[in-house]
Parts: C-alpha cells; structure tokens; sequence
C-alpha cells in the first residue's frame, strides 16, 4: 500500500517537519503522487499560453500557508504562473481523467479545461493540489474550448472562501488572472483562469471511471492511493475499502448538514462534482437561500428541481450509491456479500444526515443538549420562517439576543408562540446566556455571499472592470460572524427588485 508520508515513524516525521517549516524559505515544492497511478487516469496537458494575464485576485494569507513565495507571487511572476504562461518549477502538468452521473445520466468526462501543475507540499507537510482551470484545452476537452470566462472563475473564488470562512470543508482558490482574450459564450466575454488548491481531485466520478474501464488493477490502485491520501488511518483496518466507503459516507453526511445550516445550495451536484476528500468542489451556479423555502433551485440547467436545497441529502445519498457500486469488486466477499455491504453503508446516510443536522441546527438555536423533542422545535421554526418567506439567515442571525422584541417577525403570532417554547427549552438547559449566545454567534452568520450582490460585483468586473465591489464584498465574507461594523448593505436581504432567481454556470 502506498505511503503517502514515508516510511519514518510518526514521532520522527514530525520533528522533521516542524524544522523544515521553521528553516525553508518560501518555495515551490511541487510533488506527483497522482501520476503513481496507472495512466489511465491522466494524459500530460500543457497551458495554453494567453495573450496578456493580469493578476485581479490573489490570496495571501492561502499562499503563506502553502509555504508559496507570496511576495513574487503578487506581481509579475504571478500573472506569469497562474495563467500558465510560465511554469513554476518542478510543475507536471496533467489532466485527469474521470467519468460522473450529470443529472442522472452516466458519461465520461476528465479535465476538459482544467491542468493539474502538481500538488503543493506545504509547511505542515500535507499536499495540495494546484490547478489552473481555464488554462486551455486538455485530451478531454471535447467539443469545448478549455476556457473560462472571467464571471465563473470570479464567482468560485468568492465563494469557495466565503464556505472557508464559515468553516465548511472546501476547495481553496489562490488566484485569478484575466487573459486579454475573449471567450465566446452568451457572447464576447473576458478570459479568466482560476488557481485552485485542494485537497485532491478525487472525485466519485474518478471511481466510476476505473470502474466503467474494468480494469481490476486500476480500482484498487485508486482505492489504495485514495485511502493513502485522505483516509491513512483505514489501510489498516482489516476491511479497507469497506472503511473507506463508510467514512466517505459519514464525512458526506456532515458536510451536507452543514451546507444545510447555511442554507447553501450547490447546483450541481453531479457525482464528478463530489470530492474524495470530503471538500465542497466546483462553485458553477450555486447560490445561499435568502428567504427560507426548501423547494429553492436557482441553476438555469436544473430544469426538474434535481438538485433543489430540500434534495441535497438524497442526492447525496444517491451519489454515495454510486461510489458504492464502484468500489464492489472491492468490497469483502462474493457479490451477494459485497452488495450487502454496500447497501448497509448506503441505508445508514439518511440516519448519519439527520444527527449532523439535527447537531447543526441546535447549535443554531444555542442548544445544548440532544431532546426527542428537538426536531418538532426546529421543524417548527422553518415551517413558520417558509410560511412567512423570512429571511433565513438574518431570522437564525436575529434570534440570539433571545428578545422577541428584536427580530423581525416578532409580530408574527406563530413565532411569538415558537419563541416562547424556545425559550422554555433554553432556560431548561440553565446555561448563561452569554454562552448560548456566545454559541449562536458562532453558529449563524451575519452575513453570506448574497446573491444580488454576488452578480452586481461580477458585473461591475467583467462589464466595466472594476474590481472594487467584488473586493469589499469578498472582504466581509472573510469574517462572516462578525457583525459588527458590517453595514447594512452586506447583512439586508433582496428588495423585491434586486432578487435573483435563476444562478448560469457560464463555463
Ligand atoms: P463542470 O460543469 O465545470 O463540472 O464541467 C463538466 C465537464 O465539462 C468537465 O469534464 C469539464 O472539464 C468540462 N468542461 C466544462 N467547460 C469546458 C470548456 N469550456 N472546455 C472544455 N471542457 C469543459
Ligand atoms: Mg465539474
């Protein structure tokens, strides 16, 4: 089995790492492990060098914590890296292959616009990978040109750290450089490339692609490199792969509990869109809730509602089934053992998704211990928060000065009558109120990436060039339960005129 961290004993590596963090100077230190993967899961692909790149966001505190030379970074030798014109050094570049269930429907994808350079090995002596997405067209572009419009990339960098800052798990962005060249899509649009850092690019659809080549070799290669990488503690279980399924599936269940509790909702949630890792990947037309109601879909592509806030937890559900299928020739025993196994991990989701959300929102709502009657109290509160189409973060935001006089539906005769049972719940718990308000605050953000202001500052950028907005907004959302000193524009909800309903992936 593959060791991703050498073969030194723990004690050791740690010293080792901590000296080199302490001694070594800023610095590429790119490493290959995906390409230890039979090559059937990557094809070289080169940059497309643009016309004219300039540098319109770059994450520095992201780039320190790569251990990346953030001071060249920032100016030209930036805009030379990160829209591929330049190499750094010791980059491979590559695309991967991989397949996915887009709404439904079983395809082979991989990289038709995005280059893997290498992955990072930072300070702390994890990998990072980093890829330019829009950087040109790979072997898998298909009928695509490889590139990406300035609008997207802007968008999935906001995004991306805003889910950071609230504590999701997710894909980091580093940069994004714009080109000097046009991409066609609705029209002339400016060229984009955006610097992504995650985890991995593992993705369930890079399992059902090992599995639909059906080579046996190749499956349980992925499974070991991926239990090497992300799940190092499970190569030793006495079942692995069987493990690896079961966490990946518990690790699933939280993270939609938690795009949940922030009324997040992603768009797309093909299974090539689904990270190993257990990070949120690929922002194209997602979007928070503002008023709470749970049939909400914003994607223009998501005609049937597929992928709507109320559905997230089936769908990833059903997405974890195809994971599941894939590993099968993996799993213990004959394949009427194997299913079974399978099966088990699968039925288990809905009861894992329904404790992290349960978890989630009593967190929310300042509770701190686990009642039978927990779920009635919150069921009750959204069913109110729909029927009067209230905001729903600025109604979680608003409850924890625990005075009905300070929220906005304090008029509402449902509320005032939910607000009083809350309040018995919480005075049953005796806890001091600065705790379960210290709690809250932690819990509901003051302010999400709105929507109205999300395209009013991609606008502004791609139609006038300027970056202003998107700048102010990207900086609230780095402290997103903060409220102080926010002003109102950030933390209001759309007037009627200012709603967005439908959310484009542009691509
Ligand atoms: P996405 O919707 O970004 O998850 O992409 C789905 C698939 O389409 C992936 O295989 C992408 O690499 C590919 N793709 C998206 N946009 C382009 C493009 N402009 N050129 C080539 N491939 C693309
Ligand atoms: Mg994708």
């Amino acid at each position: 089995m593959l060791n991703l961290a050498g073969n030194l004993p723990g004690h050791t590596l740690l010293l080792m790492e901590q000296s080199a963090a302490q001694t070594k100077s800023p610095a590429w230190q790119l490493e290959h492990s995906y390409t230890t993967l039979p090559s059937a899961f990557h094809q070289a692909a080169h940059p497309e060098a643009v016309a004219a790149p300039q540098l319109c966001c770059f994450n520095r505190p992201l780039a320190r914590a790569l251990g990346l030379p953030e001071e060249s970074l920032a100016g030209a030798a930036g805009a030379g890296i990160f829209s591929g014109n330049t190499l750094p050094p010791g980059a491979r570049p590559i695309a991967q292959a991989y397949a996915g269930h887009q709404f439904g429907h079983f395809t082979l994808l991989g990289d038709g616009r995005a280059i893997l350079l290498g992955e990072q090995r930072t300070p702390e002596g994890e990998l990072r990978d980093i890829q330019l997405k829009g950087a040109g067209r790979t072997p898998f572009s298909r009928r695509g040109d490889g590139r990406a419009a300035l609008g997207p990339m802007l968008r999935e960098y906001l995004i991306s750290e805003a889910m950071h800052a609230l504590g999701i798990p997710t894909t980091r962005s580093l940069a994004v450089v714009t080109t000097g060249e046009s991409v066609l899509r609705d029209g002339a649009n400016p060229g984009a490339i955006l610097t992504r850092v995650s985890k991995s690019h593992l993705r369930i659809g890079t399992f059902e692609y090992a599995a639909a080549e059906g080579d046996p070799g190749d499956l349980r290669a992925l499974a070991d490199y991926t239990l090497a990488r992300h799940y190092p503690e499970l190569s030793e279980a006495p079942q692995p792969y069987a493990a690896l399924l079961a966490r990946f599936g518990a690790d699933l269940a939280g993270l939609i509990a938690r795009w949940q509790a922030v009324g997040f909702i992603h768009g797309v949630m093909n299974t090539d869109n689904m990270a190993l890792s257990g990070e949120t990947i690929d922002y194209g037309p997602c979007a928070f809730m503002d008023a709470y109601n749970p049939e909400t879909v914003f994607s223009s592509i998501d005609h049937h509602g597929r992928y709507a806030y109320r559905k997230q937890a089936p769908i990833a559900q059903w997405n974890l089934a195809r994971l599941a299928e894939a590993l099968l020739p993996l799993l213990p025993g004959q394949r009427a053992a194997a299913i079974d196994c399978a099966n088990q991990v699968i039925e288990r989701f809905p009861k894992q998704y329904e404790e992290a959300w349960l978890g989630q929102m009593r967190t929310k709502l300042g509770l701190f211990e686990a009642k039978a009657e927990d779920a009635g109290l919150i069921d009750r509160l959204l069913a109110c928060l729909q029927e009067a189409r209230a905001d729903y973060t600025n109604s979680f935001r608003l409850l924890s000065t625990l005075q009905i006089e300070d929220h906005p539906l304090a008029g509402n005769p449902t509320f005032a009558k939910w607000h009083g049972a809350w309040r018995l719940r919480l005075e049953a718990e005796a806890k001091p109120e600065s705790t379960v308000q210290a709690q809250m605050d932690t819990a509901n953000p003051a302010v999400i990436p709105r929507n109205h202001l999300v395209e009013t500052s991609l606008q502004a950028a791609s139609e006038a060039g300027d970056f202003g907005p998107f700048h102010s907004l990207l900086q609230v959302l780095t402290n997103p339960y903060q409220a102080e000193g926010v002003p109102d524009t950030y933390t209001k909800p759309p007037e009627p005129s200012e709603r967005v309903y439908q959310t484009f992936c542009g691509t």
